[in-house]
């Protein structure tokens, strides 16, 4: 259903979602079937070419199941990932993330712009759901400030009209003009991600992640269809890189990282390619609660993409706030609406605990020379210390003792690594832990709460 209003809709929804995006839409197609009446608001819903949201973490793929989503996934060629295959110089090995045959996990190589129209699609089956076309350019208050809906521009008429609601979620993503409104966030960039696609080449492990360590900066990629694989260069620092830095980067800082059975492949592409260059951002979640709206997705929370956790937290928040939705009798009760955001907002706290600090800590670890040999050493031990690792990596373990363990023994090995060296024992040393601690301490005050270590720690 289109709106065909001219100037005000005088109807009034349970919900108004600000962007059709991975977050909106998900929680659209999640909330719709049951009943719930939603205008969907977005500028633009054509399909797009992204290089953001491509590699779905076990995690994510078991709570769309969780949500009876994932058909989702079905139609357009997605490719299932095993596990992760880890390089550096001559040595490589792989980590499933199954560790035994009881359990059935697999992660999901895809097109964002692909999966995001399945699920706009599916959304806009629902006789729920009213769409509309337009840019959003603010909030509605009312006199006891309480946010009552938005106000939009028609994309066809260019009139500005307003849609009115019980809720207002705002999940307009990355570069959000609302969250300024509803909470403290700070984001930083940590750095860019420069994308490529590698046509019909055949990785050395087929449906996996591919993570190269050689390189002064990480490079990973996997399948996102039959034919094509995701190739993502970090290129480090707050400041995009200009057309000839990306040539010199990738001439050599990349090419010469790249193993051989791999390197031919690559070097067409980049000659063929057109490249994507997209911020890496660091933002933890400082909601302010506000009566009438709540944020989700990009708007609220952001954490670099290396670890691919960013659609494992969305979609881990899309169930948490949809079920304590789902929990009230209607949305006549505001001060009910209103417990249920403060709930959602407590409760997304832990269940992303390990997907935010894991994938700061793994970037940090990756980037630093010292730590990343430990940590290759240390995955490629096997056992515990790839199967616990894993598990955070993939979303499904929630228990941040785990991931400090882990963390802990890392940098243990490496100041094993210096002091079995030679020479700069005791003064290396310190300035590795110095490094773990500026790796981890930021992220720990800000991601973690002493309740996690006694909540339950599976979602599966
Ligand atoms: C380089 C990179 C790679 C990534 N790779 C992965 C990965 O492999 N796996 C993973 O899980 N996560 C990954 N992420 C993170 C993931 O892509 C995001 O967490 C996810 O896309 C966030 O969804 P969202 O709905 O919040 O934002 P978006 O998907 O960006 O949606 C926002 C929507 O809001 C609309 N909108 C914005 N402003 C307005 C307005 N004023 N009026 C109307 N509409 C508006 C936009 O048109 C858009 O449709 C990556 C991120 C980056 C930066």
């Amino acid at each position: 259903m289109t709106s065909t209003d001219n100037t005000t809709q005088n109807e009034s929804f349970d919900i108004c979602i600000v962007g059709a995006g991975m977050a909106g839409a998900t929680i659209a197609a999640y909330l719709a079937p049951k009943g719930i009446k939603i205008a969907l608001v977005d500028r633009d819903y054509t399909e797009k070419e992204r290089i953001v949201g491509e590699l779905l973490q076990p995690g994510a793929v078991e709570t769309l199941k969780k949500m009876q989503l994932e058909h989702l996934l079905e139609g357009f060629d997605s490719q299932p990932i095993y596990g992760y295959a880890l390089f550096q110089h001559d040595k490589k090995f792989t980590i499933a993330y199954n560790k035994s045959s009881d359990t059935q996990y697999h992660g999901t190589g895809l097109h964002n712009g692909r999966f995001l129209q399945s699920i706009r699609n599916d959304a806009l089956k629902s006789k729920h759901i009213t769409q509309f076309h337009g840019t959003v350019s603010g909030l509605i208050e009312d006199e006891n400030k309480v946010i009552t809906g938005i106000q939009y521009r028609d994309k066809q008429s260019r009139d500005i009209k307003s849609v009115s609601a019980k809720l207002t979620i705002m999940s307009d993503g990355f570069f959000s003009s609302f969250r300024k409104d509803l909470s403290n966030n700070k984001h930083t960039v940590t750095s860019f991600f420069i994308g490529l696609v590698l046509k019909d080449c055949l990785l050395p492990y087929p449906n996996h992640g591919h993570v190269f360590l050689s390189a002064p900066t990480p490079l990973i990629c996997y399948p996102i269809s039959s034919t094509e694989t995701r190739l993502l260069i970090d290129f480090p620092g707050n400041k995009a890189p200009k057309k000839d830095e990306i040539k010199d980067h990738i001439t050599n800082k990349v090419l010469p990282f790249i193993p051989d059975e791999f390197l031919d492949c690559v070097t067409t592409s980049i000659a063929t390619n057109d490249f994507k260059v997209m911020p890496n951002h660091y933002m933890p979640a400082k909601p302010v609660l506000k009566e009438g709206a709540v944020l989700l997705g990009d708007a609220l929370n952001m954490r670099h993409p290396i670890t691919g956790g960013g659609l494992t937290a969305v979609f881990n928040d899309i169930r948490l706030l949809g079920d304590h939705l789902l929990d009230m009798p209607n949305f006549d009760d505001p001060a009910l609406l209103h417990k249920k955001i403060a709930a959602y907002y407590s409760d997304r706290f832990h269940a992303n605990t390990n997907v935010n600090i894991m994938a700061n800590a793994l970037y940090g670890v990756m980037s630093n020379d010292e730590l990343k040999v430990a940590v290759f050493e240390y995955l490629a031990k096997g056992g515990d210390s790839s199967n616990g690792p894993i598990s955070l990596l993939s979303g499904l373990n929630r228990h941040p003792g785990v991931l400090i363990k882990h963390f802990i023994y890392v940098a243990l090995l490496c100041i094993s690594h210096i002091f079995k060296g030679k020479g700069g024992g005791i003064a290396k040393s310190l300035g590795v832990v110095k490094d773990t601690f500026c790796i981890i301490w930021p992220l720990v005050y800000n991601e973690l709460r002493f309740s996690s270590f006694f909540k339950k720690n599976t979602q599966h």
